[in-house]
């Protein structure tokens, strides 16, 4: 079945669409699209940071600077008591440690430790898991008796990437769940009871936090660079004046490269590595904010994919002018767009799948609109150029025959003629008025039949009378340019097809033949019976046409340079209404042509 030009088009398009946004959508599953997706988080992250705001929390960490002048890592046991006894004379709401204390150190050092845990308000542990995650890896129990909560210090990196966007909120390990150290750290401070688990979120007294279980419980940290205080230990132990920590919750931990284990990335730490302890701390505002940040869901981002390709490949098929690429670059910039807008609305979309099917479609769409629609459009702007020629051509023409009738009739009804005068002048008129219907009816029959309104009157005919019949039409263009027409259908050649059209379709071929040929030359008509149906040929030895002519022969108004260059006049439409005529009897046409050698045009006509 035969499509029309614009569902087929259409199909194309949809397909281009339906393409792009698959390959798009697996794209973004793997770790390719992941990577991308992580990047454009943290492109997001950076561009739009949060509004600095006076922090609940604070820092108080042991950089390099404190273990140049204290003492490293020997002497932080020491060193963390006397800072506690600092900070819990500045009132705070609650103490959360990240330092490693499953061991037991020098006796006096712990004691005098011990003593400044019990002095500190709501303090909270760090533990940690067991590599092999059989259990968790406490504080010895002198530390732990005062401790109020123990939280863990896991960070969560990736997916993909060393860069921990979130962190874990629970943990099981053995058969003991922990919650982190930043959570517990706001219960602490809230003074509630307990942490309340839903398989969608985790309330700490009034407060929800969404995190999904079956995801691990995750919380997508809103690091900010400014907002926690951070205070060197150094000058805690100095007795310098130091910001203060009266109410807040202060997260003390190390920061200095020589003796923090875990050296972490986060989105705003562009290479540089941060401490677990300032990551905690940043959970913890994160939590206090309530400045969460949810992620879309997987529908949403293959639906915005799907729309963009949709959109894209429809606006450069459908839309020819400037407008298309406008359209589709609109969308294009859209789906960059579209994450940003989201994470505005603290909403996290993955931009791959979008991004990737709005570029593909671009692609795909742009191509099909250069090699496909394009070229439809410049093939029907070039039938459009001839029918344009040939309008022009036809009202050229008929000026001729006008011009006659005109004339003569201006003579008969100026003077008093003779009356031989008179009858030539009414012959001419006669014969240019009929030649002058003649082109018009052509052409109306062109476009009938282009159109598709030109029904067949079948009726039993004998072919070589019609061929006889054309032969003798053509007989003084012949005789013109002494050219034999050899007549070679044989007698007894029954068969039906509409009569009128079938003359036409071989005058044409005949009057072709003898149009492209030098003069002194011979044209050959012949025909057999062909199953039940007959084959019909003209032969010439005319100027004759190469491959590429050939080929386009049956377009409408079509004239090669050869024939326009002979001088014959011509309209280029005779051989497309041939073909229409052969193709409503349900037969087909056929040229073998070589230049400067001849033409033969073959005419197949089935049994009807
Ligand atoms: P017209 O003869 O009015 O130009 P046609 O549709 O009959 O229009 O033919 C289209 C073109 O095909 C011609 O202009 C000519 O270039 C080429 N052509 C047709 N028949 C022949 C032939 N027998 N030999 C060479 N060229 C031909």
């Amino acid at each position: 079945m035969a499509l029309s030009a614009e569902r087929r088009t259409a199909l194309y398009a949809a397909a281009i669409a339906a393409a792009a946004w698959l390959v798009a959508a697996m794209l973004s599953f793997t770790a390719l699209g992941g990577q991308f997706d992580n990047n454009v988080y943290d492109f997001l992250f950076r561009a739009a940071p949060p509004r600095p705001a006076s922090s609940p929390a604070a820092l108080v960490v042991f950089d390099e600077r404190t273990f140049q002048r204290y003492g490293g890592i020997r002497r932080l046991r020491a060193n963390l008591s006397r800072v506690l006894e600092r900070i819990a004379g500045d009132k705070p709401a609650a103490v959360a440690v990240d330092v490693t204390l499953a061991d037991p150190g020098d006796a006096e050092e712990d004691a005098r430790l011990a003593a400044s845990f019990a002095r500190t308000p709501g303090l909270v542990l760090a533990c940690e898991m067991m590599p092999d995650g059989s259990g968790w890896q406490d504080p010895i129990e002198p530390f732990r008796r005062h401790a109020a909560a123990l939280g863990h210090v896991s960070t969560l990196a990736g997916p993909y990437d060393e860069v921990n966007r979130r962190i874990t909120l629970e943990r099981v390990a053995g058969r003991e769940r922990r919650w982190a150290l930043s959570l517990e750290a706001l219960r602490v401070a809230l003074g509630a009871a307990g942490i309340l688990a839903s398989p969608s979120d985790v309330a700490v007294g009034a407060r929800v936090i969404p995190s999904r279980w079956d995801e691990g419980r995750p919380l997508r940290v809103r690091y900010s660079e400014r907002g926690i205080p951070v205070i060197s230990a150094a000058d805690l132990l100095s007795g310098r004046q130091a910001p203060s920590m009266a109410g807040k919750v202060v997260f003390v931990g190390v920061t200095a490269i020589s003796a923090a284990p875990d050296r972490l990335f986060t989105p705003l730490s562009r290479g540089l590595p941060v401490a677990g302890v300032a990551i905690h701390a940043q959970a913890f505002q994160t939590m206090c904010a309530g400045a969460f940040l949810a992620d879309a869901p997987l529908s949403l981002a293959l639906l915005a994919a799907l729309l963009a390709a949709v959109l894209i490949v429809g606006a450069l098929s459908l839309l020819m002018r400037w407008q298309g690429w406008a359209l589709a670059a609109g969308v294009l910039l859209a789906a960059h767009a579209l994450p940003w807008l989201c994470f505005r609305h603290d909403v996290v979309l993955p931009a791959s799948a979008s991004v990737g099917a709005a570029w593909l479609a671009m692609l795909g769409g742009g191509a099909f609109r250069y090699f496909f629609v394009r070229r439809s459009l410049q093939a029907s702007e070039a039938a459009t150029r001839r029918y344009q020629q040939a309008f022009h051509f036809v009202a050229h023409e008929m000026r001729t025959p006008l011009t006659a009738i005109q004339g003569s009739s201006e003579l008969m009804s100026r003077y008093n003629l003779p009356e031989a005068k008179r009858r030539e002048l009414t012959g001419m008129i006669n014969a240019e008025s009929r030649r002058l219907a003649h082109m018009i009816t052509t052409f109306l029959d062109v476009e009938k039949l282009s159109a598709g309104q030109m029904e067949l009157r079948l009726s039993e005919l004998d072919l070589a009378h019609l061929v006889e019949t054309c032969c003798r039409r053509a007989a003084p263009l012949a005789e013109k340019k002494r050219i034999v027409v050899a007549n070679r259908v044989p007698g007894r050649l029954r068969f039906r097809a509409d009569a009128e059209l079938l003359e036409y379709a071989v005058y044409n071929l005949l009057t072709n033949a003898v149009k492209y040929s030098p003069a002194e030359t011979e044209v050959v008509i012949g025909a057999e019976a062909d199953n039940g149906g007959v084959r019909l040929w003209v032969t010439d030895q005319g100027i004759g046409m190469d491959e590429s002519e050939v080929k386009q022969l049956f377009q409408k108004f079509y004239r090669t340079k050869r024939a326009e260059q002979s001088g014959e006049t011509g309209t280029g439409i005779g051989l497309s209404i041939v073909r229409q005529i052969i193709e409503l009897h349900e037969g087909s046409i056929h040229v073998r042509s070589a230049p400067g050698k001849g033409s033969t045009f073959t005419v197949l006509l089935p049994a009807r």
